[in-house]
């Protein structure tokens, strides 16, 4: 992890605005989810893209009812 070379206060009501250049670098557009992940005291933000409901992989990841499930789980749920 590497400093983006930005500073910004955060206003009363806790945002932050990020700078259009780290928007374009990372292809984040204007009503995009963004996650908020944290590690040990850091707060990172990812582009949001669904995890398996049941063991939280990124890949392959379809929609179900509402819920996300991936394509090795759900070969295991038919036995394959
Ligand atoms: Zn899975």
């Amino acid at each position: 992890m590497k400093p983006a070379g930005v500073v910004r206060k955060v206003d009363q009501l806790g945002r932050i605005v990020l700078p259009k250049s780290l928007r374009k670098r990372y292809q984040m557009n204007e009503g995009d989810p963004v996650e908020i992940l944290v590690q040990g005291d850091h707060i990172i933000l990812e582009r949001y893209r669904p995890r398996c409901v049941f063991c939280s992989s990124m890949e392959s990841v379809g929609e179900f009812k509402e819920r996300y499930v991936c394509a090795t789980c759900v070969k295991e749920m038919h036995g394959l």
